[in-house]
């Protein structure tokens, strides 16, 4: 079964094409960026027909709006000579990834008319992506008109936290009247992690406590008791928990006031300072993590304080969320970050042995694909590294729930 994934971005639209079956695989992706500006760009890697080798290639080119670059990737998809497929009726279904469905949404679902005015009432929470996710919605629903599309939310696996993890202690007004409490993103990533590391220890996921470490330019974590996400430390907006690439994560909540006051910002200032120009970013100069690896490397200091606050960071969290759990099954690794950089994973679990964490540092500085375990022989909680991949989750979410 075909299936097109879709993430729709102010001016960008990302497209993945799986073919699932037995061996789920991806047969196109893309990226149209720069959409409404004077030169766009499409990047593109398709499979050829027959399966003879891929075609990558970059055009320079004008794209208006986003039905021409939705146009633009239907015509690289079905191209006569180089398209992986011949019709777009050859695709099943369409999987959006939509970043905010506040408390509407604890799953995936097939859009209709009240799904998209769900996501319109929660613009408010997510101001900078649900927007553009709505246009990716209308402009596939006029290209490919007959088939389902399905929204696969990054809020929804966290739906399952108990009120006393997501509630802030405001007026609780603030909550009732307007949803403000914590919502978590990236959960595609955590729940897909998770659900690997069930295949690979060979037991039911709702029998796994697990602490779920998403790596990237952004990041987060997750604390999954018997399966269900209970806490994770992406608040209301993507700017809580973690240091970021380039956001702060936590941080006093008095300190934009002070801010405002000491150095005359104003909010939209303060607002880039934090989300923009903070993080890895504000600490050593970039929010590259090879770069801030380089720079400590050739000695660097500020390099390698910012690396010590990044870990130290992600440490605090993991033992308050054991704490939370009670006990712990696997503490996993994932995204950019998260599975390549072993002297993070070492900064982060190193002193953990009293949790029945254990890391084995050899293990961990090998290099390798898939998933891979790099606890000592006796450590209570297994450590792994497990690749993200929030696309095919989203495609196999898409595929789940149209064939039901
Ligand atoms: P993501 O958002 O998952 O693509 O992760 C992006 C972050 O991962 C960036 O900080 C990259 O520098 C970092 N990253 C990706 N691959 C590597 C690698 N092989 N070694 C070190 N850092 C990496």
């Amino acid at each position: 079964m075909k299936i097109l994934v879709i993430n729709t971005g102010s001016s960008s639209i990302k497209y993945q094409l799986f073919d699932l079956g037995s061996q789920d695989k991806v047969i196109a992706s893309g990226i149209v960026e720069k959409i409404g500006e004077d030169i766009s760009f499409v990047t593109y890697k398709r499979i050829l027909p027959g399966g003879s080798g891929f075609e990558e290639n970059t055009e320079e080119c004008s794209i208006g709006d986003h039905a021409k670059g939705m146009n633009r990737i239907v015509d690289l998809l079905v191209d006569s000579t180089h398209g992986s497929i011949k019709d777009k009726k050859e695709i099943s279904a369409i999987g959006h990834r939509v970043v905010h469905g506040g408390e509407a949404f604890h799953s995936p679902t097939i859009i209709d008319e009240e799904v998209i005015k769900a996501i319109e009432r929660n613009i408010p929470l997510a101001p900078l992506h649900n927007p553009s996710n709505l246009v990716g919605i209308e402009v596939a629903e006029l290209t490919f008109p007959d088939i389902p599309q399905v929204a696969v939310f990054d809020t929804a696996f966290h739906q399952t936290m108990p009120m006393k993890a997501f509630l802030y202690a405001l007026p609780l007004e603030m909550y009732k009247k307007n949803g403000i409490r914590r919502y978590g993103f990236h959960g595609t990533s955590h729940s897909y992690v998770a659900e690997k590391a069930a295949e690979y220890m060979g037991r039911p996921l709702n029998e796994l406590n697990l602490i779920t470490i998403h790596l990237g330019n952004g990041a987060s974590m997750a604390a999954i008791k018997e399966g269900e996400c209970v806490d994770t430390t992406m608040g209301m907006t993507p700017l809580a928990g973690l240091v970021m690439g380039t956001r702060s994560g936590d941080i006093d909540p008095a300190l934009p006031f002070f801010m405002a006051e000491r150095f005359r910002l104003s909010l939209k200032d303060i607002d880039t300072l934090l989300n923009k120009d903070s993080g890895l970013k504000g600490l050593c100069g970039t929010n590259d993590m090879r770069e801030v690896i380089d720079q400590k490397d050739a000695g660097d200091e500020d390099s390698k304080i910012a690396l010590d606050v990044y870990a130290y960071r992600i440490k605090k969290y993991i033992g308050s969320y054991f704490a939370a759990l009670g006990n712990l099954d696997a503490v996993i690794f994932t995204a950019g970050i998260g599975e390549n950089v072993s002297y993070i994973r070492e900064l982060c679990c190193g002193g953990l042995d009293g949790l029945g964490i254990e890391i084995d540092l050899e293990r961990n500085n090998k290099n390798g694909n898939g998933i891979r375990e790099i606890n000592s022989a006796g450590s209570k909680s297994k450590i792994l590294i497990i690749p993200t991949d929030e696309e095919l989750k989203i495609a196999q979410e898409t595929k789940k729930i149209i064939e039901n």
